[in-house]
């Protein structure tokens, strides 16, 4: 386990010498301790990624060039999957499985901006068609300059791979700060770089607080572009420290996503997506489908189904074979948890099952995966993100009052339907005010595909060719071809 921050191509301490705990959520036992970044290492770090931008040629390498170092990186990652997985579930708590598919997800991203990066060569510069024709113009694009990436807990190598493998692709440099309760893995990450001999400051990962590295990071002048994933208080101190100095920003944030479930669906696959839409990483995933809306035909039986299933599930440490629930990742997540499902109680909600410690569990940060009914439109349970294995489960009668209920909320991140009548299907897709949509599943993910939100789950969009666009400026160039003089001001 590496414990050093990772700037400029060096390993070292924090500038004081500070270092904060690694705790194993399923033991509670401190198992590491990490550098504590201060301002003055992330101003070095930026200072880095600034020379290895403006001097050292990393935006000016080809595409192709970049891309090897991206394939290197991936190929780094996979020679490591099973440590880097392992690492992961003792530092999130997810189920090991969860966390392989986590790391070889992470590979694949940079694999696929690998390729277009090498596309970035092809792609001829885009010519514009004038109406004046005493002009050309083409538009071409170039990178943002220095990026600082600030991630979140729950998916720690793969969110810091959404940012780092199309930043570097796009030829940024990188101030990468993951969260301070899962920083193993993108230590990690700088490792493989480092083998696989990215140049000195072109990737830098700080760890720390982040009330101090993080705030550092998005008050330095020196950074052109702010990409974030987290929370949406967070997301909008990032917004507002981005307007100071009109930084490019990106914001992936919240959610309370809907599932709606019509009357003509089969109830095994229904619940089947209902669990994987709430329970994966222990409900711990922002697009997590909490809100579950049923058609009044099929509400008593399925539900009945989804608790008992939910019942079911094997809860433990991550690592143990078999288990599909592992615990939230940190006290502090815990007790948040677990404080919203004593609020719905108050606030009149029923609970179907779960809601308490799992029993023979008195150590780790173990939840029973809980399903609520008789939630009221107006209560926190409804409303707030709650990212734990929570689900809400409501009654229906018709399809715009589905679609009313799904599309009542200040978030927009993602959506699903289920139907057996495809018109349907579609139509609800496209009724959803929200980013991302899954029409008979919920939540499978891919890096080929468009990941953001609307309203207040964020700005912009990650993965696929959209994910490369948040690093890249647009730039045209025009040219006067015309023989004729000018003929304003000189006749
Ligand atoms: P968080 O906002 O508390 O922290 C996210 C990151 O921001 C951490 O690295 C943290 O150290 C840093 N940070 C905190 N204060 C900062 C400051 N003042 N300046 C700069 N950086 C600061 O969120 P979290 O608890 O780590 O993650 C949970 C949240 O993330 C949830 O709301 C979830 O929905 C969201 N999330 C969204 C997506 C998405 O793709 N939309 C993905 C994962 C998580």
């Amino acid at each position: 386990m590496r414990s050093e921050l990772y700037i400029d191509g060096t390993w070292r301490p924090s500038s004081d010498g500070r270092t904060f705990e690694v705790v194993d959520p399923a033991s509670e036992e401190v198992i590491h301790r990490i550098a504590a970044a201060t301002a003055e290492d992330v101003d070095l770090a930026v200072r880095a990624a600034r020379r290895a931008f403006d001097r050292d040629g990393w935006p000016q390498k080809t595409g192709a060039e970049r891309a090897r170092y991206l394939r290197a990186i991936a190929a780094g990652i996979r020679a490591r999957q099973a440590e880097i997985a392992r690492l992961e579930t003792i530092d999130n708590g997810k189920p090991l499985p969860e966390a392989d598919w986590d790391v070889a997800d992470a590979a694949g991203c940079f694999d696929f901006y690998a390729s277009l990066a090498e596309q970035l060569d092809d792609d001829p510069e885009e010519t514009i068609a004038l109406a004046d024709d005493r002009f050309t113009s083409r538009a071409v694009k170039e990178p943002i300059g220095v990026a600082g990436a600030i991630i979140p807990w729950n998916y720690p190598l793969l969110m810091a791979s959404w940012k780092v493998a199309p930043a570097l692709a796009a030829g940024c440099t990188v101030v990468l700060k993951p969260a301070e309760v899962t920083s193993l893995t993108a230590l990690e990450l700088a490792a493989v770089a480092e083998e696989a001999g990215l140049p000195p400051g072109v990737l830098n990962v700080v760890t720390g607080s982040g009330t101090v590295a993080g705030q550092a990071i998005i008050d330095h002048r020196d950074v052109d572009k702010l990409a974030f994933t987290g929370s949406g208080p967070v997301g909008s101190k990032i917004m507002a420290a981005a307007a100071r100095d009109i930084k490019r920003v990106s914001l992936e944030l919240g959610g309370k996503s809907p599932f709606v479930v019509f009357a003509d669906s089969d109830i095994d696959k229904a619940v089947e997506w209902i669990m994987f839409g709430i329970f994966w990483n222990q409900g711990q995933v922002c697009s997590a489908t909490s809100r579950v809306l049923v058609q009044e035909g099929i509400y008593a039986k399925l539900l009945a189904r989804l608790v008992t299933e939910t019942d079911r599930i094997r809860i433990g440490n991550g690592l143990d074979e078999g288990v599909l629930l592992g615990p939230l990742v940190s006290k502090k997540q815990h007790e948040q948890v677990v404080a919203a499902i004593e609020a719905a109680k108050a606030a009149g909600a029923t609970v179907a099952c779960g809601g308490t410690r799992p029993e023979g569990f008195d150590r780790g940060y173990y939840l029973r995966p809980t399903v609520l009914t008789d939630v009221p439109l107006d209560s926190a349970a409804w409303v707030e993100e709650i990212f734990g294995p929570v689900v809400c489960v409501r009654p229906f009668g018709t399809e715009e009052e589905a679609i009313a209920l799904a599309n009542d909320s200040r978030f927009g991140l993602a959506a699903a339907v289920m139907s057996a009548d495809d018109a349907r299907a579609e139509r609800v897709a496209k009724a959803f005010r929200a980013g991302i949509v899954w029409i008979n599943c919920s939540q499978p993910t891919f890096t080929e595909a468009p990941w953001g939100g609307y309203k207040q789950s964020g700005i912009g969009r990650e993965l696929g060719r959209w994910g490369l666009d948040n690093y890249l400026e647009v730039k045209q160039i025009t040219r006067y071809v015309s023989g004729e003089p000018w003929g304003w001001y000189i006749r």
